[in-house]
């Protein structure tokens, strides 16, 4: 009961560089399940994995796209006019619930102790959490991945576990396929506890790995996707063998 109390003390001040007090997020999180490896060169290291800009960009563009019109301060009347006008913000739009306005990337820090939680849904109701995901490919816009469902476990559970949680995977316009706009499709989040100690078992690793135990590398098919694939020593090709002998 006072652990849940505790979750419900949302700050939203940053914690000062005084408290050291390790900040976790979602992003850590599904880094360290992937290969605690990737997280340690990441988080502990520092180091910065190579972005893949067209696609980061396009992805920024298109959620600055989809909130503008609350940001804007739009009326419901013009809401409904602008996503008549069609574009991004009609896909995502029609998938929200149109009795109330939502906060926008709220920054949201909650105290868990001795460490601290940020999250910053992209849209977050009362009751409801909705997170925006962008694509080009069907397959993946058709599906829910194990990091949007780890993701929204995290928000669900940093923000007192009161909210029902959302994927809208946002299918973008492709013209190597010939698609030439946009569709989107929502998916509702199974909330499960054993999702919920699988992320309380990573922190508590990443907090392991912040005070100085050995991170464990996961080499295998994630590193293909592993932006430190060229200076891990523990990578492997993607024929199963260690890239330091290929
Ligand atoms: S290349 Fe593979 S083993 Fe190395 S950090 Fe990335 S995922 Fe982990």
């Amino acid at each position: 009961m006072e652990e849940n109390n505790k979750r419900k003390a949302v700050l939203e001040e940053e914690p000062s560089a005084s408290e050291r007090v390790p900040v976790l997020s979602a992003k850590q999180v599904k880094t360290a399940l992937r290969c605690e490896y990737q997280y340690y060169l990441e988080y502990v290291l520092k180091k910065k994995p190579p972005l893949s800009s067209e696609a980061l960009s396009k992805g920024l563009e298109v959620h600055e796209m989809a909130s503008k019109p609350f940001a804007d301060g739009m009326t419901p009347e013009e809401m409904k006019m602008e996503a008549d006008r069609g574009g991004v913000f009609r896909f995502v739009y029609h998938h929200l619930p149109k009795d109330s306005f939502p906060k926008i990337e709220p920054k949201i820090f909650v105290d868990f102790g001795y460490y601290k939680r940020v999250v910053i849904p992209d849209f977050l109701y009362n009751d409801r959490v909705y997170d925006l995901k962008t694509t080009s490919s069907v397959t993946a816009a058709k599906t829910l991945y194990s990091d949007d469902v780890i993701q929204l476990h995290y928000y669900w559970d940093t923000l007192g576990r009161e909210h029902e949680a959302y994927v809208i995977k946002l299918l973008l316009p492709d013209e190597s396929s010939g698609r030439s706009g946009y569709t989107s499709s929502l998916f509702r989040v199974n909330l499960s506890l054993v999702t919920l100690s699988l992320i309380y078992r990573t922190e508590m690793r990443i907090l392991d790995i912040l005070e100085g135990s050995k991170p464990v590398p996961s080499p295998g098919k994630t590193c293909k996707f592993c932006g430190f694939r060229e200076i891990c020593p523990h990578s492997v090709s993607d024929n199963g063998a260690s890239a330091k002998t290929t």
